[in-house]
């Protein structure tokens, strides 16, 4: 079969690929896009990860279950009675599909419009640059050839052997926006980004919910000072999150699961209906034969790179969370145009520096830059501003006063070194703290700009001012 030629093949239409498609496209580059993701009634589902099984239903989830949960316990305090609050999950749940189904069909929707080559099945590198694709549904293989390749295959959930995912009592992520009752106890093993966001959507519909947590610190990588307070108050919504323990077996039967922990106490058991494993996620390369391609991945199974996405074999990129980097969707999508742009003949770039990073619970957890630690680690000597939201006008209105924002700043230069935010939308907030960074701003850059009254984001103004010590509202 001779091989279909063009200038861009791209594998995986997650937020790296099908982004790293469509720039292709709008540059002049013929382009192909191959994906093997399809939904439960068998039909091309692009968007990978984040529309299918991540970020989109898990927000959607978030969104539907804060609702009803600021329904039972908001309200009141602003005056308002609402007789039998319920909730429908099999509702609840056909919204989150909905809301999948609307997105996946609009990103066929831009690659169709862009005039890339889709293409559903399994690809498999072989010499050069030259990929064959099992097309789905057994329709046989089309042999492609790109002058450029770009690899986005993204992540799956890791599943350890300790508690062995059945699907059924014992879930991973995938499993566990797909419940369609309320786990009465619901056992989580893990408090990273994941585990917090479906234990609160669980929690919040009426799970009793424990986390296992083998670290002893709560979110290493967050502020110290920001974490505390997040687990202060996921702890009052009702977490269990139980630091330093280590869970060593969890084994499913008709009534539940069991589940056999160590922590500073000892050995100890508890009983679940059902069990999440939010213990992180792995690079994809299944079916992919990257060695054929003479692609090598790292010592932890990513695809290696250098700093520009380049893979070992010339003419073959590696992009999103596939390679290393934070496994993040717009970190996927701006290295993928990046790429692109490389491929073009342009200067892609994405500062990896600058990547922002958000925790959907409630309230919400962002941050962008280094940490106090980093900081500290690094011997560089900077300067701080804090400031709380329960000194925020607009914070107290809405009756959203848990949180802070803290902002890091050079202490020769005043440079903004780092920005993080506990509040109620802090993944909106983030996003002055990533422009301002991106342009090399300093906090009195920050301190000197209007902010609007009253909005959450004054509580960023103020942080700039308290880099100087001269906060006007606290
Ligand atoms: P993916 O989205 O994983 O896409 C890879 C695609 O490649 C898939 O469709 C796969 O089927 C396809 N593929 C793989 N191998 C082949 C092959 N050989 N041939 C053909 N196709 C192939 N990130 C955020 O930034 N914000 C969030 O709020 C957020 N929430 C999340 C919540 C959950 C529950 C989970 C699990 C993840 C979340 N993430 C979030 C992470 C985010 O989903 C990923 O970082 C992102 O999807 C990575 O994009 P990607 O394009 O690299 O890979
Ligand atoms: P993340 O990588 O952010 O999704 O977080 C996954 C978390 O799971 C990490 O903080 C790990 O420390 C934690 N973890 C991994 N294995 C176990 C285990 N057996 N028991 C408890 N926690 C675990």
């Amino acid at each position: 079969m001779q091989p279909e030629h063009f200038d861009v093949v791209v594998i995986g239409a997650g937020p790296g690929g099908y982004v790293a498609a469509i720039r292709a496209a709008q540059l002049g580059l013929s382009t192909a896009c191959v994906d093997a993701w399809v939904d439960a009634r068998g039909n091309p589902s692009p968007g990978g990860t984040c529309l299918n099984a991540g970020c989109i239903p898990s927000k959607a989830l978030l969104d539907s279950s804060h609702h009803y949960h600021n329904l039972r316990h908001l309200l009141p305090a602003h005056g308002i009675d609402a007789k039998e609050i319920t909730f429908d999950l099999a509702r609840m749940q056909a919204r989150k599909n909905k809301v999948v189904d609307t997105l996946t069909r609009g990103v066929k929707g831009l690659l169709r419009k862009n005039r890339v080559e889709s293409i559903t099945g399994l690809a498999t590198l072989s010499q050069g640059k030259r990929i064959e694709v099992a097309l789905h549904g057994g329709k046989g293989h089309r042999i492609l050839e790109g002058k450029n390749v770009i690899l986005a295959t993204g992540s799956v959930p890791i599943h350890i052997e300790v508690a062995p995912v059945d699907g059924e009592r014992i879930v991973d992520s995938e499993g566990a926006l797909a419940f369609s009752t309320v786990p009465e106890r619901l056992g989580i093993i893990g408090a990273g980004v994941i585990g917090l966001e479906l234990g609160s959507v669980w929690s919040r519909l009426g799970s009793k919910v424990t986390i296992f947590e083998s670290l002893p610190d709560f979110l290493p990588a967050a502020d110290r000072k920001i974490a505390s307070q997040a687990l202060q108050s996921l702890t009052r919504q009702g977490l269990d999150i139980r630091l330093g323990s280590r869970v060593k077996r969890a084994r499913a039967h008709s009534q539940g699961v069991s589940v056999d922990f160590d922590d500073h106490g000892g050995a100890s058991a508890l009983e679940f209906d059902r069990l999440i494993v939010a213990v992180g996620r792995r690079a994809n390369t299944e079916g992919l034969d990257p060695a054929a391609a003479g692609v090598l991945l790292d010592e932890q199974g990513r695809i290696r790179t250098d700093a520009d996405c380049r893979t070992d074999a010339e003419g073959i990129w590696a992009i999103g969370d596939a390679t290393s980097g934070p496994m993040l969707a717009h970190k996927a999508s701006d290295e993928g145009v990046a790429v692109v742009e490389r491929i073009a003949g342009g200067v892609g770039h994405i500062d990896h520096r600058l990547v922002p990073w958000v925790i959907y619970t409630h309230p919400e957890i962002a941050w962008i830059g280094s940490s106090e630690a980093d900081l500290t680690e690094a011997g560089v000597d900077f300067r701080s501003g804090s400031f709380p939201f329960l000194a925020n006008g607009r914070a107290l209105a809405a009756g959203e006063t848990t949180g802070m924002v803290r902002m890091l700043s050079d202490a020769a230069t005043d440079r903004i070194l780092g920005v993080h935010i506990l509040a109620a939308n802090a993944s909106e907030l983030i996003a002055e703290a990533s422009v301002a960074m991106a342009f090399d701003a300093s906090a009195e850059d920050i301190a000197r700009t209007v902010h609007a009254h009253p909005t959450l984001a004054e509580a960023l103004h103020e942080a700039a001012l308290a880099c100087d010590n001269r906060t006007i509202h606290l």
